[in-house]
């Protein structure tokens, strides 16, 4: 099966296994675990900034984060596809209390006029504002990086108006390669960042939580109250460091790759889909064929995916019209030749 449903699906490399097999380890809750220290110095290197922290999930970061930033009945400021509303399970109302004001973009891209509008007035009769999410790449919007004057720009109207910032920044490192920057730099300014191990750098698992001492300091004992203190997890942390030091460059490739793909996508009937817009590992368009065979209760999108994987394709479906595709590490050029190869056949020649 070619699996392009996610650049989660990727499985660690053998030299991260060699690395998980020799990990020196101690109980990391009791603050000795060497390996994940390592990981926690490198981490913070990487994003500049004071000390990082080890976490299982991207999700229990972003939340760690809302939890720290908010309090209850106060408000978070994100755009409207974003990963911290649409999928973490309502976490910032179920365990911080936090409301949602989502904010419908265009393009995916929040502009410094619509956070400015959207953070409400200081009076006692106003929910008070007190968060800004950002998400660099945006998922749902086909990985699209956000450049980083856009990011200066939000992140120096949150901080006039007494808002932190946190950056979602689970695939930074794709948004870093794509705009030949580096994660620090697009990372610079946000009161906290999180990135993900387990995606396109391909480590099993964990994300990291990174900022200031003091706030890194409050997220390890918020962690904890999450239930995602670890023991001996350098097991999982020597994986991270392989993924840090080995596996960001190569993104590189899995851009390419989506990019052809897109390209390729586009030339079919019923496909909707800018590949100029594709600049990162996610191919997202939507799909305009009712007259799709199959399943007639599935909605079309849903029947290409199903079509796809009778031809050895893995792919995603969202809502009644979008298809998800991703590339990663495990993605070959061949497997995009025949991922074309077998989308043409489903959808006919235009
Ligand atoms: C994957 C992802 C996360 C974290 O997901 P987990 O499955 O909890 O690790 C957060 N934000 C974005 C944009 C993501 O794509």
């Amino acid at each position: 099966m070619i699996d392009l449903r996610s650049d989660t699906v990727t499985k660690p490399t053998p030299e991260m296994r060699k690395a998980m097999a020799e990990a020196e380890v101690g109980d990391d809750v009791y603050g000795e675990d060497p390996t994940v220290k390592r990981l926690e110095e490198l981490a913070a290197a990487k994003l500049e900034r004071e000390a990082a922290l080890f976490v299982p999930t991207g999700s229990m970061g972003n939340q760690i984060a809302v939890h720290l930033w908010t309090h209850p009945g106060s408000e978070v400021i994100i755009e409207a596809r974003g990963h911290i509303v649409n999928f973490e399970m309502g976490a910032m109302a179920a365990l911080s209390g936090a409301l949602p004001r989502p904010i419908t973009t265009t393009n995916g891209l929040l502009s410094p006029e619509q956070v400015e509008a959207a953070v409400n007035p200081k009076v006692s009769y106003r929910t008070p504002t007190r968060l800004l999410c950002l998400e660099n790449t945006h998922n749902l919007w086909s990985g699209l990086p956000m450049p980083r004057e856009l990011k200066d720009q939000l992140v120096a109207v949150a901080h006039k108006h007494g808002l932190k910032v946190h950056l979602d920044g689970a695939r930074i490192f794709n948004a870093a390669m794509a705009l030949g920057t580096t994660a620090a730099e697009l990372a610079r300014g946000c009161d906290s960042v999180m990135f993900c191990l387990s995606k396109g750098l391909a480590a099993p698992v964990g994300s990291m939580l990174v900022g200031d001492a003091d706030f890194i300091a409050e997220a390890r004992r918020v962690r904890k109250l999450f239930g995602g203190g670890m023991r001996q997890v350098g097991v999982l942390a020597a994986a991270g460091i392989v993924a840090l030091t080995t596996m960001v460059e190569r993104l590189v490739e899995d851009h390419r790759r989506a990019k052809r793909l897109a390209e390729g996508l586009a030339e079919l009937p019923g496909v909707i889909l800018d590949p100029e817009r594709i600049q990162t590992n996610i191919v997202v368009f939507r799909l305009a064929r009712p007259d799709l065979p199959g399943d007639e209760t599935l909605p079309p999108n849903a029947r290409f995916v199903a079509a796809m994987k009778e031809h050895g394709v893995l792919c995603g479906a969202f809502g009644k019209e979008e298809v998800r595709m991703v590339t990663h590490y495990h993605i070959t050029d061949p497997d995009v030749e025949h991922t074309l190869a077998a989308a043409r056949t489903v959808l006919g020649k235009a």
